[in-house]
């Protein structure tokens, strides 16, 4: 079995970009690309923050150019998902859904997290045309306009202060009577007038016509009463989770399963195992941020190599 130099673990942005540079470094990467190929992007339509885009560009195009530029150096991609690796010793081995293993000198994780819906009648099917996961991406799009938040963490109170730069009313639905956010999270939503909290309630249904979102019906928790609300987006704040599962326990994780890494660097507490993008990023998860940390992860792992 040929022992390849690297093998990047996940096709979103930061995967990409890991393939673009370890293919001209001359690693002859192979890129295993998962259930959902393009990550996250490809469920989004305009992007309009990613920089060399000034008209904008849509999701899964963008996923689509980054692909072929790093074939285009000689990364192979494999429409495979990894179901377990083998750290404890090298080369590493990675097993795929088919059964197929394969060995390497050097891992990069770059699977990404996938932010957590309530499961609602048609939610998915409405990512896009008024639900987001994403206020940094799609808040824009809501100018003067009325939002409605769902979450009592440090994400939605984040969402909501961000969308408070367009909307015109921001509502957050909570379904307790108190914040999980960090207190000083937590005051910021409380002193922005134009949010308002909706405690001790849940979102029973989405509304919507052939435009997108219209409105959703809430209820309260303690009265059982459910109301209809008018609202223009509908945006999850409860969290992500970062497709880590298949580590299996082999590699440090935080206390929220996101990979460690190292010193603000792609390493983890595997010599020769990288991660980047969001599976080892709670805090920024953007695009633009993936793809900088696969650049790095790259770069490591050819160092090591090197070395
Ligand atoms: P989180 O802290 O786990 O909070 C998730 C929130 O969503 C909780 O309030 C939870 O309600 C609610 N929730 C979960 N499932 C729900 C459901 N099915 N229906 C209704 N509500 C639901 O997640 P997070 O806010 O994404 O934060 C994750 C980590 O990232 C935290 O450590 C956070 O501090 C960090 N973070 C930091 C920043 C920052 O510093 N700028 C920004 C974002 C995230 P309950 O409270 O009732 O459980």
């Amino acid at each position: 079995m040929t022992t390849n130099k690297v093998i990047i673990i996940g096709s979103g942005p930061a995967g990409h970009t890991a393939a673009l540079y370890a293919a001209r470094a001359n690693m002859l990467p192979i890129v295993f690309e998962g259930h959902e190929p393009g990550g996250q992007l490809t469920t989004t339509t305009d992007v309009e923050n990613f920089p060399g885009f000034p008209m904008g560009v849509q999701g899964p195009e963008l996923m689509a150019s980054m692909k072929d530029q790093a074939k285009k150096f000689g990364a192979q991609y494999i429409n495979q998902t990894v179901t377990s690796v083998d750290f404890s010793k090298k080369p590493f081995r990675i097993l795929c859904e088919n059964k197929e293993s394969y060995i390497c000198e050097t891992v990069i994780i770059s699977t990404g997290a996938s932010a957590k819906y309530l499961g609602l009648a048609n939610e998915k099917n409405l990512i896009g045309k008024g639900v987001s996961a994403c206020a940094t991406c799609d808040g824009f799009f809501y100018k003067d306009k009325i939002v409605h938040v769902v979450g009592g963490g440090d994400t939605a109170m984040e969402e909501a202060s961000f969308l408070t730069k367009f909307a015109k009313e921001v509502h957050i639905i909570h379904r307790r009577d108190t914040l999980r956010a960090s207190k000083p999270m937590q005051k910021r939503a409380f002193d922005n007038p134009k949010i308002n909290f909706l405690w001790d309630t849940t979102v029973e249904e989405i509304l919507f016509d052939d435009r997108g979102v219209n409105g959703i019906i809430v209820k309260n928790l303690k009265s059982d009463e459910k109301t209809e609300r008018l609202t223009d987006g509908f945006f999850l704040g409860i969290g992500h989770t970062p497709n880590t599962q298949f580590l299996n326990g082999q590699i440090d994780l935080d206390d929220h399963q996101f990979i460690k890494t190292l010193n603000g660097g792609p390493e983890t507490n595997i010599p020769g195992v990288f991660a980047c993008g969001d599976v080892q990023d709670p805090f920024y998860r953007q695009a633009i941020t993936a793809a900088g940390s696969g650049c790095m992860a790259a770069i490591k792992a050819e160092k090591y190599l090197s070395e």
